[in-house]
């Protein structure tokens, strides 16, 4: 069970929580990586939605 920690340690590592888009630190850009697979926020996703590239 031990390797099983190590891996999740390993992902948190990736996971800064810096975003993509704006450069800042925010909690949800964690959570919109594995919801959209963008590392952006809370606030960068909407825009994103709102305004697609
Ligand atoms: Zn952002």
């Amino acid at each position: 069970m031990t390797d099983y920690i190590d891996i999740i340690e390993e992902d948190l590592k990736e996971l800064d929580d810096i975003c993509d888009e704006c450069k800042q630190k925010h909690e949800s850009v964690s959570q919109n990586l594995i919801l959209t697979g963008f590392k952006i926020c809370k606030s960068c996703r909407v825009s994103k939605t709102i305004f697609p590239i």
